[in-house]
């Protein structure tokens, strides 16, 4: 470990407001979720200090709002040069608050700066369309076109499981199109959020423009909500508080990225040896914590057994342990609770005709991989979003009873299907209610650029970079009268 961290962590964390670091009355130890030792004390914010955070904001979005787009590029630039180049103390840090094994931690780091680098490309094509007018017998003589202006104060609220990766995606966009933020990062994964906002000041973003404010959900969350001056919230986490989120938002913009239970659909055809990797990556990177984690399998008759046989035998190769370890590939859920919740859940398996075929037991505090065959819809494994490494695998006779199966979900965000039949590839791709369709790879996919989001209680709105700042952006008409 470098010493930056070890600085970095053992200190008071404070809020970053207006460009500078401020006290609270009260801080609250952080705990590893691996170890149980205290890592940092963070500032607890207040409703009132929040509203700071907001009113600093707000007062900073002229200046943004009016700065040009290649300095807004340059400033992420900026950012990803210095990521670059703290690129190992990034890593350690997601793994030391998050317990993410650091192989994981690495790839979120290096996705990190993709993320931010797409950021500043995109700053610099953001544009609107001119508009055939006289199309219309009304519209002779008219010029009109249309540009995308910032929409002000974007409140983003993240979650704990991509702590520096899933804070690009609001934080990117949002500098990218010339908006001021308000960032409440989860209480678990706040040191993230805190070291990328000291980046943005050392790249020379203004004050005000960035203000990153820690403390519990239901306070700094709700005072953001509720807020008057916040035009956007962007969240991504738990389909409960989201929807506690919307009901609470008003007229506000906002962009929902939630939860899932995603599937993968494996046709008979597929040689099985090919897929274990994807799949034991699906299943079991960051325990599971993942919001397109591979949940559930919909395999083949004819290729259920083999899959099933060699899917066991890699999942109980995985090495379990101390995220700092590079071999590991598992360690400890994000808390205890957690860990007991998902044990509870495999528990209630236990009385129904699900066999476990791999791990279901808790290790010291480490849940085993786990993989449940024949597992009924009704079972929460099934039909709830475990977000953890858990894995039901059921046999179906046809990839059209599949992909009922798929569908028969409150979550749509994206499901996989390994096929070589085109005609079993397009009916999936048509057929399958989701944000997202990966034809022969897992539902986990993501690469940073692509539009990303979900339907039915996965969500609305999309980020990747792109998608991100057209929900960043008012669209405003100018049309000139030349007759
Ligand atoms: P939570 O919903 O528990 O928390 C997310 C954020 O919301 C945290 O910052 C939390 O703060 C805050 N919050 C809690 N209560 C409120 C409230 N009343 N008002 C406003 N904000 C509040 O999610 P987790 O952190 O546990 O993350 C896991 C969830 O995120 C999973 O469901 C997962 O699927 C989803 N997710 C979705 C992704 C997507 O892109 N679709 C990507 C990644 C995760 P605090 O920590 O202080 O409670």
């Amino acid at each position: 470990m470098s010493k930056n961290v070890s600085e970095l962590q053992s200190a008071k964390q404070f809020l970053m407001i207006n460009g500078e670091k401020i006290e609270t009355t009260k801080y609250a130890s952080l705990f590893s979720p691996y170890s149980g030792e205290e890592i940092a004390q963070i500032a607890m914010a207040d409703k009132e200090v929040t509203q700071k955070a907001i009113e600093a904001a707000y007062n900073a979005r002229e200046v943004m709002a009016k700065m040009p787009a290649y300095k807004r590029a340059e400033i992420l630039e900026k950012v990803v040069a210095l990521l670059i180049e703290k690129a190992d103390e990034a890593a350690e840090i997601i793994t030391r608050e998050s317990a993410k094994p650091i192989m994981f931690s690495k790839a979120e780091v290096a996705r990190t700066i993709e993320t931010y680098k797409f950021a500043a490309e995109e700053a610099k094509r953001i544009h609107g369309e001119t508009i055939p007018f006289d199309a219309a017998v009304g519209g002779v003589g008219r010029i009109g076109y249309t540009v995308r202006e910032p929409i002000g104060v974007i409140g983003a609220i993240t979650p704990f499981n991509f702590p520096m990766n899933l804070v690009a995606h609001k934080v990117g966009p949002a500098i990218a199109s010339g908006n001021t933020i308000v960032l409440k990062p989860a209480s678990q994964t706040p040191l993230s959020a805190l070291f990328i906002a000291e980046l943005f000041s050392d790249a020379g973003l203004p004050a005000g423009a960035l203000n990153v404010v820690t403390g519990p959900g239901g306070t700094v969350g709700e005072a953001i909500v509720e807020d008057e001056r916040v035009n956007m919230v962007t969240f991504t986490g738990s389909p409960s508080v989201g929807i506690g989120i919307r009901n609470k938002a008003g007229l506000k913009k906002t962009t929902l990225e939630l939860g899932s239970n995603s599937a993968l659909i494996i046709d008979k055809d597929i040689e099985i040896d090919q897929i274990i990797d994807r799949c034991i990556m699906g299943a079991f990177s960051n325990q599971g914590q993942v919001c397109i984690s591979l949940q559930r399998v919909y395999a083949h008759e004819e290729v259920y057994e083999e899959f099933v046989k060699k899917f066991t035998a890699a999942t109980k190769q995985l090495k379990i342990g101390n995220p700092f370890d590079p071999e590991t590939y598992i360690s400890a859920l994000i808390s205890k609770g957690e860990a007991e919740r998902v044990a509870g859940w495999i528990e209630e398996t236990k009385g129904s005709k699900a066999n476990i075929a791999a791990g279901g037991k808790l290790k010291d505090g480490i849940l085993e991989p786990t993989i449940i065959t024949d597992a009924e819809h009704n079972l929460k494994v099934s039909c709830q979003e475990a977000f953890a490494p858990v894995v039901v695998v059921n046999k179906v006779g046809s990839v059209e009873e599949a992909v009922r199966e798929v569908n028969n979900s409150r979550f749509g965000l994206q499901a996989g299907i390994y096929t070589n039949s085109v005609k079993n590839a397009l009916f999936a791709s048509q057929e399958l209610h989701v944000g997202g369709v990966m034809i022969n790879d897992v539902p986990t996919y993501r690469v940073d650029q692509m539009p990303y989001g979900g339907v039915k209680e996965s969500g609305t709105g999309r980020e990747g970079i792109k998608y991100a700042v057209e929900e960043m952006t008012e669209m405003k008409l100018i049309v000139w009268n030349h007759s």
